[in-house]
């Protein structure tokens, strides 16, 4: 029973907060980055609101160039808000996010303070994150997952090169640009490795620094939890990975549970489990192939060493499935809610 109160606590906790945050006020109409301002129209002009995470709250920015009008996502922190942590994660976002160029990272434009704001201007991704699509899908098709896979893979690939963790991917993390690309975004987690076990960003174990910023750790890798084994490496993105395809199949990351601490058993003994067949489900799926059991495992395997690498996650048999060919070049928008007609 005083579990079950303390349940009830939190949700009531969660919906006081939300509360708060319908009342906090829009940000000014006009937003000028002051470096820049020099009186010929270098502002940006807010318009809607694009979602509020655990320090940020994001809206839509125009911003009138030279090149006509563009449209960006302007992410938003309160200075008040700027305690020793969110400061730790903010910083890293800067400095980590702004070295990143690719196709499927959310391009980092710009960071200013303005009205004891700071914001950053982000490339807009219009079409939500994977974890606002799946929801509204209920899981994804086997081809869409292959798409947004082979996507995410180059993405984490081109991270791995410059040494750089990205240690919080997750579907909420990934984002949808106009044409339903993936793109990763929230850098405020990431480590440069310098060597192993050694990194230059954060100085806080990325355990810590999650469960205070972020809340429940579901795609957390085994090795993170093992204290004794000191520092973790590129490898958790991986670990990362394949709970997100689990996620994208089944609706729920692997190792869910109603507390954190379940989550870290449960990943600490590969706890995990794929529906069982049912010809009647409506909702989700149930018919999980052979070829992608064997890719998530292949993911999730407790020792680092043993993963896949990603270029074996990309020439697994999952993506050769039906002769290759179903890997679709284009994606429409609708499918953020609606199955797709070809499907
Ligand atoms: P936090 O760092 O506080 O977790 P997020 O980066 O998750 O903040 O951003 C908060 C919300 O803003 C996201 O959940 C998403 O809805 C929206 N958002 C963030 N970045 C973008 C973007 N580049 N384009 C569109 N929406 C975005």
């Amino acid at each position: 029973p005083r579990a079950l109160q303390k349940k009830v606590v939190e949700q009531e906790a969660a919906k006081l907060t939300k509360q708060k945050d319908h009342a906090s006020p829009p940000p000014p109409l006009v937003i000028q980055p002051p470096e820049d301002y020099d009186g010929v129209g270098v502002e940006y002009h807010t318009g809607r609101s694009l979602g509020k995470g655990g320090f940020a709250i994001c809206y839509e920015g125009k911003h009138h160039g030279k090149h006509g009008v563009q449209t960006y996502a302007l992410k938003i922190v309160k200075a008040s808000m700027a305690a020793k942590k969110m400061e730790e994660k903010f910083r890293t976002e800067l400095q980590i996010h702004a070295k990143m160029r690719h196709p499927h990272i959310v391009e980092f434009h710009k960071a200013f303070t303005f009205k004891a704001c700071t914001y950053i201007v982000l490339e807009l991704c219009p079409n939500g994150s994977i974890q606002d699509m799946v929801r509204a899908r209920l899981g994804l098709s086997l081809p869409e997952i292959r798409r947004l896979v082979v996507q995410l893979c180059g993405a984490i690939k081109y991270m791995h090169s410059r040494n750089v963790i990205h240690r919080d991917l997750k579907m909420g993390n990934l984002f949808l640009d106009h044409e339903m690309n993936v793109k990763i975004g929230d850098f405020g987690l990431a480590a440069v490795l310098v060597s192993p076990g050694e990194y230059q960003g954060s100085y806080t174990t990325a355990l810590s620094r999650r469960t205070t910023l972020c809340g429940t750790p579901n795609y957390i890798a085994p090795e993170i939890l093992d204290k004794t084994k000191g520092g973790h490496d590129l490898k958790v993105d991986i670990w990362a990975l394949g709970c997100i395809i689990y996620a994208m199949l089944c609706c729920r990351p692997p190792f869910q549970a109603g507390s954190s601490n379940e989550i870290y058993e449960k990943a600490k003994a590969l706890d995990y489990h794929w529906p069982k067949r049912d010809p009647d489900s409506k909702k989700v799926r149930t018919h999980i192939p052979a070829e992608v059991k064997d890719l998530v495992a292949g993911l999730l395997q407790p020792n680092p060493d043993n993963r896949l690498s990603l270029d074996d996650t990309v020439s697994h048999p999952f993506f050769n499935m039906h002769g290759g060919d179903h890997i679709p070049a284009v994606l429409d928008p609708s499918c953020k809610d609606t199955a797709p007609s070809w499907l």
